[in-house]
């Protein structure tokens, strides 16, 4: 069982201990020398060519991916040469562009925030007047972490945006979208194996801060019943629909009358999942594997009452994460740190805590404060 994986991110480099436990011979084809995922990584390579990805994916059983910037010609050729792509290119091309993302769900009936696609300046600011005079642009392509996402109240907000997409040869348009009026966020984990078994991981609240996640709690608070069973419809139609293999994330919008929105899919084991390393009986990345290879999936149910995860953003302003284990780990048995072997820099995600319990307050406060001890 081999699993070629492109791109060497913290996710590639969380798959490395589930691969080791299910005895998977994991590669990983890296952007370049010392990434997260180094540890696996036999080849440093361009992802956009097409030679070397070939290369790559013919020492392997099956190619899956740490991002979905893999190009469309370089998925094709690959699937061409007869070779297991998992999620395929028709599934990722929905995630690669957030425009073609909100057509398809549209098709498929699911709730998105009211959109449109605008070609220019006046287009958008007729979408803002029938807003309620305030809008959230989005670039369709290459945004990540709030990059590309702007709330305007007028077009020329984002007058550079419209000059960049007319000199990059790209769709030719941004995403408009109303401002949705959420409660709060949530996520909806889902894995699924190319002959068709779909699992559903509890429904999660995640906190973003600044277009960032910052927090995940899991189950999310007050979710029991419908509104988990709602999300886990979506989800699985969402994968079933558009064919997604491997795990699915659904970024969600509970909003203030208690309906649900999709905002975001990745296809990829994600942020919002990152507690079910340590909070559920399978973790993401384990049952990305299985659903790649096509295995049997794991059980997706929680370990505790309560999961927390915290990202670390930023780290140390000297020194690694490691010089803090021994002030961190300090009184706070019960907390999980995954390291993510990157440098430190003001807002990157170098790493993340996980707690659980039975008492959320508790094990909200466990989290934090083992997460505050690598931050500054
Ligand atoms: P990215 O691809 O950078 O993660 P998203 O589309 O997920 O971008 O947007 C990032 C954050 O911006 C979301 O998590 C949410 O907090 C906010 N956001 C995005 N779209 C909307 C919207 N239509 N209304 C209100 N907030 C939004």
């Amino acid at each position: 069982m081999r699993v070629g994986v492109i791109g060497g991110g913290q996710l590639a480099r969380m798959m490395i201990p589930a691969a080791i436990e299910l005895g998977v011979d994991l590669r990983v084809l890296a952007e370049a020398e010392g990434m997260s995922a180094a540890i696996a990584a036999d080849r440093v390579g361009d992802y956009t060519d097409t030679a070397t990805v070939l290369a790559f994916a013919r020492e392997v059983d099956v190619i899956t991916f740490d991002h979905e910037h893999v190009p469309q010609d370089v998925l094709r050729a690959l699937v061409d040469a007869g070779v297991a792509v998992h999620p395929g290119p028709d599934a990722l091309r929905i995630a690669q562009d957030k425009l073609v993302m909100r057509e398809r769900l549209s098709e498929l009936g699911l709730p998105v925030p009211d959109w449109a696609r605008v070609e220019n300046a006046a287009e958008l600011d007729d979408f803002i007047a029938d807003h309620g005079g305030v809008a959230v642009v989005k670039t369709p392509r290459g945004g990540y972490d709030g990059k590309g996402v702007r709330v305007v109240r007028s077009a020329a907000e984002v007058a550079e945006w419209f000059v960049t997409l007319v000199e990059d040869g790209s769709a030719g348009a941004l995403l408009v979208e109303e401002l949705v009026d959420f409660r709060r966020e949530l996520a909806q984990l889902v894995a699924r194996r190319p002959s068709g078994e779909v699992v559903a991981w509890p429904l999660v609240e995640t906190v973003q801060v600044g277009g960032v996640c910052s927090e995940v709690i899991a189950p999310a608070p007050r979710s029991a019943g419908r509104l988990a069973d709602v999300a886990a419809d979506v989800a699985i139609t969402i994968a079933e629909g558009l064919g997604v293999t491997g795990v699915l994330a659904v970024e969600l919008f509970e909003t203030s009358d208690e309906r649900i929105l999709v905002n975001e899919l990745a296809m990829r084991p994600h942020n919002s999942g990152h507690w079910s390393m340590d909070g559920s009986t399978t973790g993401q990345f384990e049952q990305h594997l299985r659903a790649v290879l096509d295995l049997p999936l794991g059980a997706t149910g929680s370990r505790d009452d309560w999961s927390v995860m915290v990202n670390v953003l930023g780290g140390p302003v000297e020194g690694s994460l490691a010089d803090r284990y021994a002030a961190a780990l300090a009184g706070h048995p019960t907390v999980k740190v995954h390291n993510y072997g990157k440098a430190p820099r003001p807002g990157r995600k170098i790493g993340h805590v996980t707690a659980t319990g039975d008492d959320l307050d508790a094990v909200v406060y466990e989290a934090r404060a083992t997460a505050a001890f690598f931050q500054d």
